[in-house]
């Protein structure tokens, strides 16, 4: 780069026991809605990672012996810290990853804050477990304490907002954390840790390593003195890492794919399910776990919900994600917008058709975005369910909508993948959406509507979905290790 050019990039630096700090090279990031290079990620290896588990367990031992009040008084203070500048979040998130400002100001920053706020009061309601044997003259009771160092790893499709939600918890609970963001999407996580200090989050407390999965993440897997591990990202990473940190027994959490299917019959409210259903495939360009890729429609009704379907999906705007009227951005890079295209690809050669979208529609883009990483909602029909478009995750904005006759049908090819994150029921029949939601193989089931969380229940895939839930109770557990205690009086 030229010197005008380099004086304009956003440089990132570590944040350690307190303290930015430099590293020694650094990697390009793009903002993915015109191309270019805009900011420089610290490339940290085993040293930064080892300076930061170094000031992580300097401060383990006063941070959690801190009362719960104490802790959920400072990270309240952060929540309202992040909302204060959600604005300046909210830009940021759209611009390093290139979804839109819309999406970035309603779901990703309020929640990131929300994240603190809300394990800021869970964490002073619970209870531990005792139990009487008077025949014996004992009580049990059970005593729960923070873990150590905490390792957290975070993808780059919802990047504050998923770094948030393993941070409160663990630090809530007492842990202090080595945090690694995507190195596709770090300047949150960075700007984050400019508000830790005026919150009262002590140095060490957290810190935020940068760089890349194969050698910051690993460097952070691989630590022996990090007993947990908690990993949000796709299936194969996740393989690696379990493999790595065996010889540790390390405890993990992972959060990873999904292949969601929706099921809607014939009763359904079509009304509600189409636009909700274009939402659940579309959103944030399809780069959500939970967006659905799968349409099981009962036969009766296909015809007229793929019309309305299309006609919906075609409404959606894709372009520059700054404009507040846009509702597709652009996906994070260049690398996958091909990989997504290429699903497109192969799905044509087996012979599905597209109805709309890539390859069918023009795709008219603003001068300022001819570069950018764009692609407009599709829609795959005549798609075989052994095909990879319906077996495997896209993560993009592409959804298969199939034709099915009967519910133990539907309920069998729903279940005929590798994944099992989220699944989407439509019907007015409150009998049969218990039961076709009782056998579906998917640790999250949502009839008529989507992504309706509650923050206290348990989240987390079944299969290749993943391993443990987060979630009030479930988190606590994880980040706690618990002791069994006998009393003989
Ligand atoms: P990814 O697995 O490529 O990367 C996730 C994180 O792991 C990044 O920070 C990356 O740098 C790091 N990483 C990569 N290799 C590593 C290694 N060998 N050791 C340690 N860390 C390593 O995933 P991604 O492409 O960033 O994110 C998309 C995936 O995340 C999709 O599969 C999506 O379904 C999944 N996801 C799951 C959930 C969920 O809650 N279940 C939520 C969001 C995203």
């Amino acid at each position: 780069p030229t010197m005008a050019h380099s004086r304009a990039l956003l440089v990132l630096e570590n944040f350690i026991g307190g303290k930015f700090v430099p590293c020694s090279s650094y990697i390009d990031s793009y903002n993915p809605s015109t191309g270019d290079v805009y900011c420089r990620v610290p490339d940290s290896g085993k040293e930064e990672v080892e300076a930061a588990v170094k000031a992580a367990k300097d401060a383990f031992p006063i941070w959690s012996s801190k009362s719960p009040l104490e802790r959920s008084q400072i990270l309240k203070k952060l929540a309202d810290l992040i909302e204060h500048d959600l604005e300046a979040f909210a830009q940021a998130e759209s611009k390093d990853q290139g979804k839109t400002i819309t999406f970035a100001r309603t779901v990703d920053i309020p929640r990131a804050a929300h994240n603190f706020r809300f394990f800021a009061s869970s964490i002073l309601h619970h209870v531990t477990e005792c139990t009487e044997m008077p025949s014996m003259g004992c009580v049990h009771y059970t005593s729960r304490a923070p873990v150590g160092v905490a390792g957290l790893i975070s993808p780059w499709n919802l990047p504050l907002y998923l770094l948030t939600w393993k941070i409160a918890p663990a630090i809530a609970c007492g842990n202090t954390v080595v945090a690694k963001p995507s190195e596709m999407t770090s300047v949150t996580a960075w700007m984050m840790c400019k508000l830790l200090e005026k919150a009262g989050v002590p140095p060490g407390v957290v810190n935020v390593v940068f760089g890349t999965g194969a050698k910051a993440g690993e460097a952070l897997v691989c630590h022996p003195d990090v007993p947990l591990i908690s990993f949000t990202g796709s299936t194969l990473t996740a393989q690696r890492i379990t493999e790595r940190s065996a010889p540790h027994c390390k405890r993990l959490s992972l959060e990873l794919g999904g292949k969601n299917p929706a099921i809607i019959f014939d009763d359904a409210d079509l009304s509600q399910c189409i636009p909700t259903t274009v939402r659940s495939s579309f959103a944030n360009q399809g780069e959500i776990c939970l967006c659905t890729s799968r349409i099981f429609v009962q036969r009766g009704i296909y015809s007229e919900f793929l019309k309305r379907f299309v006609a919906e999906a075609k409404k959606w705007k894709t372009g520059n994600p700054s404009d507040p009227s846009t509702d597709v951005g652009a996906l994070i890079s260049k690398e996958h917008l091909e990989k997504v295209r290429n699903y497109v690809k192969k799905a044509q050669a087996e012979g599905a058709r597209v109805l709309c979208g890539e390859g069918v529609d023009p795709l008219a883009l603003p001068p300022g975005n001819q570069k950018g990483y764009f692609m407009l909602p599709t829609v795959i029909v005549e798609v075989k369910d052994e095909s990879c478009c319906m077996q495997e995750e896209i993560f993009g904005p592409v959804t298969c909508v199939v034709a099915f006759d009967t519910e133990e049908e539907v309920i069998q090819r729903a279940n005929g993948v590798k994944y099992g994150l989220a699944a989407t029921i439509w019907s007015s029949n409150v009998g049969r959406v218990h039961r076709v939601a009782h056998r579906l193989q998917s640790g999250l089931v949502w009839t008529n509507c989507w992504l309706v969380r509650d923050l206290n229940l348990p989240f987390g895939g079944m299969k290749a979905s993943g391993i443990g839930r987060e979630g009030a109770k479930d988190s606590y557990e994880f980040f706690t290790e618990v002791k069994t205690i006998t009393i003989k009086h």
